[in-house]
């Protein structure tokens, strides 16, 4: 059911990188996806590099993605965002999270918190050990936020109800590391407020990291967007098409064919003389005729 014309807010859409790598098949996958369902939808598409973690950033490869869209004709609204930029945002949103009490430093070392807790998931579900004990503060420390045992749900597009109870399924996460970087969950569910995104349109292995984020967005009082986990794209061996996986950088000397093949991927059924046309008219048919009960769940 959808709200009255007239006061339902306008599709603000996303893509959002991590610029560890040029643009590969799957996240061009998560580029078209997010890029489609704005513009059918008659919404803004807005690019946001996320390269808050210099050390994972591979130099350079902002700008390749940037130029791979633009030579993709994937041309976005509004001015782009660099998560390296943001820092004073961040920390403004961690200090009203620490003002209402509901973060705490930590300072158990990675090794620490796998000796002692439960693998969940994501990972270790932290026990809460520095919230029981609160360390002295003469080293550096990460801060945690304080989860609990609410189930935590919400109704994803393509999958459908999704909930997690927090504090026994993740356990309290970290904002900030110990190194001063902000954690993606506390990044993200910012921007996503900054940028107004009334629809995050990713790929499903993001879909258990969603209950964080609305969890973080209902104590900041953001509102939660509309999300769509699309399926992840996987080499041969089932793995992830990332860079760790050394997922081959897309053409841009032929884009028609590799649009193609991701319409595909999605389930759409472009007709086969799309490829004898150019990019102009591909993206006329594919805004035209997207539909998301095709893809695949
Ligand atoms: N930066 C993340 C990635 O490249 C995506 C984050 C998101 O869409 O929320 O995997």
């Amino acid at each position: 059911m959808s709200a009255h014309p007239l006061i339902e807010k306008k599709y603000r859409g996303r893509f959002a990188p991590s610029p560890t790598g040029p643009l590969h098949f799957g996240s061009l996958v998560a580029a078209i996806g997010s890029y489609l369902d704005a513009k059918f939808n008659q919404g803004k598409w807005l690019v946001r590099i996320e390269d808050i973690d210099s050390q994972r950033e591979v130099p350079g490869a902002a700008s390749e993605i940037l130029f791979a869209l633009e030579s993709l004709g994937m041309e976005w609204d509004e001015e782009i965002i660099f998560q390296s930029r943001r820092s004073e945002a961040y920390q403004e949103a961690l200090n009203r999270l620490e003002n209402q009490n509901l973060t705490y430093p930590c300072v158990c070392s990675r090794k620490e918190v796998a000796d002692s807790s439960i693998i969940g998931f994501s990972g270790p579900i932290y026990p809460g050990t520095c919230l029981k004990n609160p360390p002295s503060l003469g080293k550096s420390y990460s801060l945690r936020v304080q989860t609990n045992e609410n189930q935590i749900q919400f109704q994803d597009i393509l999958k459908g109800s999704y909930s997690q109870k927090l504090k026994l399924e993740i356990g309290d996460f970290v904002l900030r590391r110990v190194d001063g970087v902000y954690a993606y969950q506390l990044a993200v569910v910012v921007d996503d407020a900054e940028q107004g995104i009334t629809h995050v349109v990713r790929g499903a292995d993001l879909l258990d990291s969603t209950p964080r984020q609305i969890f973080l967005q209902q104590l900041l009082g953001f509102s939660t967007p509309r999300y769509m986990h699309l399926p992840v794209v996987t080499n041969v061996e089932g793995e992830k098409l990332s860079k760790q996986t050394n997922a081959e950088p897309i053409e841009l000397e032929s884009v028609l064919p590799q649009l193609v093949k991701a319409l595909y991927f999605l389930g759409q059924n472009p007709p086969l003389e799309i490829l004898e046309g150019d990019l102009s008219s591909f993206w006329k048919w594919a805004r035209k005729n997207w539909q998301i009960n095709l893809i695949p769940r």
